[in-house]
């Protein structure tokens, strides 16, 4: 099974499609749950499995410093080494060395940084990260894109930008080869367009990625703390450029009542860790919004997290019993508020679809915001 993408309806830019993979068939759009060191941190893969889940994302960066790339490679890649059958996208590395290591010096090369678990000092060219990415064998790669913080002045901007698009050119040349060399490589690789707010400098990044060639599109560095309508603008800006008949992936959102506007946008693919981390921290989502089970309110609640969610954890345990986990530090509470919470935003992503289907999506995204802003009962 290779890799194919189509579109199979749409409902204004929105679109309904299939990512083929060769682990695994993806209805898009979809929402990928973050699995930084491997996992999705309070889930087994056989709970991932039952809440159908049939891509997650794993972390470059995380993995390259340990266990290591080519540990990963040795055992025979990301799948086999997790026992996770279906598809991974893996992202470049590039964010983290950002925001988490240490004394990273950027130059024309790559990325200089020190790992945040050991202080070693490694080098993150495009050609490293296209590089550790084909060793852990992941369906979709992501190339090395320059990060920057936000809001950022235009200058810096711009130069981060050419950096970006010159860091793809080589990643994309780099993957070729490779694959030249190997023959059919069994992995994707997706260009980000970046731009910061600047509208002009978000087309001038998708047309001179556009220009590379790539099986799919990302757009990054953004919902890093601009307005919302911010992020919509400068995706939709990007989406309206990209090709109908390739896939596109909006890195890092959303918050549930956001989900839907962005694929009205016509994104197809998202990931997120707020589902995961929010349920660590006992915020659970629902229907209704925010039911955040610490709350003394909840000490006798004999009511499920959402009365109308369909998942294991909704059918047999109560408000009161996961608020008295969360009370009791007992890890149990994080497991089974996750999973409850990576079941609400997979069930999203399955109404989003029918809805796209019927041709209904702005009508259910209008009422998903004013029943999330209603609040919990
Ligand atoms: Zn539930």
């Amino acid at each position: 099974m290779g890799f194919q993408f189509e579109v199979l309806n749409t409902d204004s830019a929105a679109r309904r499609g299939r990512l083929t993979t060769p682990h695994s068939t993806v209805e898009t759009p979809f929402f990928m749950p973050v699995g930084t060191q491997a996992t999705v941190k309070g889930l087994r893969n056989e709970a991932l499995e039952e809440l159908g889940a049939e891509i997650i994302l794993a972390n470059t960066y995380h993995l390259y410093l340990r266990p290591g790339h080519e540990l990963v490679r040795r055992i025979g890649g990301l799948h086999k080494f997790m026992s996770w059958n279906r598809a991974i996208l893996t992202d470049s590395g590039g964010f983290q060395v950002f925001s988490l290591s240490e004394l990273r010096k950027i130059t024309e090369e790559g990325v200089r940084f020190r790992s945040h678990i050991d202080g070693s000092e490694h080098l993150l060219t495009p050609e490293k990260a296209a590089e550790i990415q084909l060793a852990l064998g992941s369906d979709i790669a992501m190339v090395l894109d320059e990060c920057i913080e936000t809001p950022a002045p235009r200058d810096k901007t711009e130069s981060a930008l050419k950096r970006t698009t010159q860091w793809a050119r080589r990643a994309r040349n780099y993957f070729l080869e490779c694959q030249q060399r190997l023959g059919e490589l069994k992995q994707w690789q997706f260009g980000i367009v970046q731009g910061a707010t600047f509208a002009d400098l978000r087309r001038e990044s998708a047309h001179q990625l556009l220009e590379i060639d790539f099986p799919g599109y990302a757009v990054g560095g953004l919902a890093v703390g601009e307005p919302h309508e911010i992020t919509c603008e400068m995706a939709g800006e990007v989406t309206s450029l990209l090709p109908h008949d390739r896939p596109r992936y909006l890195m890092g959102v959303g918050k549930p009542e956001q989900i839907a506007e962005y694929v009205a946008l016509g994104v197809d693919m998202m990931d997120c860790v707020l589902p995961t981390r929010a349920a660590r921290h006992a915020c659970l989502y629902t229907n209704h919004g925010r039911v955040l089970i610490k709350n003394a309110r909840y000490a006798e609640d004999q009511n499920p997290i959402d009365p109308q969610c369909k998942c294991s954890v909704c059918g047999r345990y109560t408000r009161a019993y996961l608020r008295h986990l969360f009370a009791a530090g007992e890890f149990t509470a994080a497991i089974l508020a996750t999973h409850h919470n990576v079941h609400f935003y997979l069930d999203i992503m399955r109404q989003i679809r029918e809805a796209i289907e019927f041709g209904n999506l702005a009508k259910f995204s209008s009422e998903m915001r004013a029943r999330y802003a209603a609040g919990p009962a």
